[in-house]
């Protein structure tokens, strides 16, 4: 006799699985069990670049050093500023950058001064060349000028001592140049984490190999290397290792050797999954199997030893999907970087986006500007977890929230432009 119905388990093709955990819940969980690294080396300044201040800068001198002029012009007495009509004044002198005007400013005379060299004493205005009248020596001057008009007050962008940068901060071209700035050559930076990572699957050949029957070349280490690399991390690439169970019980326990973070990708669907699940069961713990997106469901996250572990789907959209949203910012915990939450602005959508409810979206898509100037979002094709071009082709991430189902033309939707988070 057939039976009328079969009995089936949850699948990645279902939308709703009642054991899949929201987005927000498993990086809360990820949060909770990072550690931020706190050694600390001291680097020059240039090799600071992308990495995490280890203790706060405190600023060895007032910033700017001099009260210096903001324009082309002339420094002037505000007492010398006429109430009513014109007032002549004598112009005695000249103050350049790095060549100041050394004595103090007699009543009724003027400067002729450049943006950026010292006001001299008892000048307290900085009159635009465009607002006088030269003739010979002298400047005719009105009264529409104010005291402190065009002067920059030395120590107005930071005063000695004061705390210029936090402990945390990443460091970004403005940081290297504000460092440089105050004659900073070197500075204390966190350790770079450690992280490795690893292919899984049979049918994965390395780039130079002559492709196997059935065989795809292994591209999630390039991407992963990519996205590393950016984020400025100790790199330890550990190769395609087979699905096979003691091939990755060595792969794991070599990994949680050696780094700060383990992540894998592929092997965590369901049939591959047993073979991580039994070995993390042994060597480490597993926290959580499956998020409630698209795509990503089957990401694997927990912990080998003192190492964090991420095990990414093995579908290449996927993998950069999960990293971005989850590995990312773990990683910059871990760094010991001030968290930033990414930057997400609304714009129309220019198709109809098919969705149903019961897991998060993350479309890949292109964000630009209509002619008058609103965001317009369109989403770049092919949505499949295996089409990478989907990614090539994007510049933003439009998130489709849990409950939301297919999404009309011209609706205003949620992105994540990946300037934020990339
Ligand atoms: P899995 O999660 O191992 O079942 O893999 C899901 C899909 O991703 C399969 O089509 C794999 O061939 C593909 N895949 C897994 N790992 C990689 C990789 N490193 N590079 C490219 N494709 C991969
Ligand atoms: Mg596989």
């Amino acid at each position: 006799m057939t039976p009328s119905a079969l009995i089936t388990t949850p699948s990645c093709d279902d939308d709703f699985d009642p054991d899949a955990l929201t987005c927000a819940e498993a990086r809360q969980r990820i949060a909770a069990q990072v550690r931020p690294i706190v050694d600390v080396e001291t680097v020059n300044l240039r090799a600071a670049l992308g990495r995490v201040l280890g203790a706060s800068v405190t600023a060895p001198f007032n910033v700017p050093g001099h009260t210096n002029s903001a324009m082309d012009g002339y420094a002037i007495r505000a007492t010398d500023v006429p109430s009513t009509g014109i007032r002549t004044l004598t112009v005695i002198g000249k103050s350049l950058a790095g060549r100041p005007f050394l004595t103090p400013l007699p009543e009724g005379s003027a400067v002729r001064i450049m943006t950026g060299a010292v006001v001299p004493i008892d000048a307290d205005i900085i009159v635009p060349q465009e607002q006088v009248e030269r003739q010979g020596d002298t400047i005719a001057i009105d009264g529409r000028h104010r005291r402190g008009q065009h002067v920059r007050a030395a120590g107005e962008d930071f005063r000695a001592g004061q705390i210029i940068l936090e402990a945390g901060h990443l460091m970004t071209p403005a940081e290297l140049g504000l460092l440089a700035s105050l004659g900073l050559g070197e500075v204390t930076v966190l350790r770079r984490p450690r992280v490795a990572f690893f292919s899984t699957g049979d049918e994965l050949c390395a780039l130079g190999q002559v492709l196997s029957a059935g065989g795809v070349y292994d591209s999630n280490r390039y991407t992963l290397w990519g996205m590393l690399t950016r984020l400025g991390v100790e790199i330890l690439d550990l190769g395609v290792v087979a699905d096979d169970q003691a091939a990755l019980a060595d792969a794991f326990a070599r990994a949680r050797r050696i780094a700060d973070m383990v992540i894998t990708s592929g092997g965590v669907s369901v049939g591959e999954a047993d073979y991580t699940k039994d070995i993390l069961a042994e060597l480490g713990q597993v926290r959580f199997w499956k998020v409630a997106m698209k795509p990503g469901r089957p990401l694997a996250f927990g912990d080998l030893g003192s190492a964090l572990f991420f095990g990414l789907p093995g579908n290449p959209v996927s993998v950069m999907v999960t990293f971005y949203q989850f590995v990312q910012p773990a990683l910059l915990q871990l760094m010991g970087a001030t968290a930033r939450l990414p930057v997400t602005v609304k714009a129309k959508t220019t198709r109809i986006l098919k969705k149903r409810p019961g897991r998060v979206e993350f479309q890949r898509a292109w964000l630009a500007r209509d002619t008058s100037g609103d965001y317009i979002v369109t989403p770049t094709g092919d949505q499949g977890s295996g089409i990478l071009s989907s990614m090539v082709n994007a510049n933003c991430f439009i998130l489709l929230d849990m409950d939301t189902g297919q999404v009309d033309a011209e609706t205003l939707v949620d992105v994540e432009p990946f300037f934020g988070i990339m």
